[in-house]
């Protein structure tokens, strides 16, 4: 079977509840006609998730949780766990985006712990790498994404029949409008394609976000080592997520 077209949209903390409901509504309605080839999933806020998980269930669109904690019940004032969202049917979670890493000081461990309970409640985590500008400019993109990878994983015995996605989302591309050239996203995705096979045994999906619009969101989808996009910004506005919906109907 072909693989899908992965567009996952990461709503941020953008929409407040009824822009949210809205903006799920809207997914609803623009998505009626697109064929199934797609794999959609809209990451709405915590305090959003259910309401937009009700608009959406009867569309094509999925949805899952920005963020889990790695215990699954307890004082954790603030947290939300990977199990809860479990019970409450989520599909996929994002696991270590940049914005988690860098301005929440999440670590490398962290990522490993939240990946651990993510797989133990059978939702697919989208594991997000990617290295800063400061990083880029010392030469150390492909050290940090090792680093990132192999972390992750540490001690994770893959299950065989869950999806290994990974999103290379350079820290510098996300919502500054700069995006990397396809010969630097190509040779990111070989290395990390080549590291996660060797660790999971799996071939795994490989996504890129980073100031994806409809302006470009095309030439990511037509490089054969991109599976799909993650999506911020556009994805959270109407006009933003109706031009990207034109374009891949096309
Ligand atoms: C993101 O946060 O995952 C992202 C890719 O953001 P943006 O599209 O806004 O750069």
């Amino acid at each position: 079977m072909n693989k899908p077209i992965y567009i996952f949209s990461n709503w941020k903390m953008y929409l407040n509840l009824q822009e949210s409901i809205d903006m799920a509504e809207l997914y609803k309605e623009s998505t009626k006609n697109l064929d199934n080839s797609f794999e959609i999933c809209a990451f709405p806020s915590a305090l959003a998730y259910d309401k937009v998980k009700n608009v959406l269930q009867d569309s094509k669109i999925k949805v899952g949780a920005q963020n889990t904690y790695w215990i699954d019940k307890g004082g954790y004032t603030g947290e939300v766990s990977a199990q809860m969202y479990a019970e409450d049917c989520c599909q996929y979670v994002l696991v270590g985006h940049s914005e988690r890493r860098h301005q929440f000081g999440e670590t490398n461990e962290d990522t490993n712990k939240k990946m651990e309970s993510v797989l133990k409640n059978n939702i697919i985590p989208v594991l997000c790498v990617g290295e800063t500008s400061k990083e880029r400019e010392d030469q150390l993109t492909k050290d940090i994404i090792d680093e990132q990878l192999r972390s992750a994983f540490n001690n994770i015995d893959w299950p065989e029949k869950m999806e290994v996605i990974i999103a290379y989302e350079p820290v510098w591309a996300i919502g500054t409008g700069v995006t990397p050239s396809l010969i630097d996203i190509d040779e990111i995705q070989q290395e990390i394609k080549k590291l996660t096979k060797d660790i999971t045994g799996q071939e795994p999906i490989l996504l890129y976000g980073g100031s994806v619009r409809s302006e470009n969101i095309k030439e990511f989808l037509d490089d054969p080592l991109v599976d799909g996009v993650l999506i911020g910004g556009a994805s959270a506005k109407n006009d933003g997520w109706l031009e990207i919906i034109k374009q891949i109907e096309v």
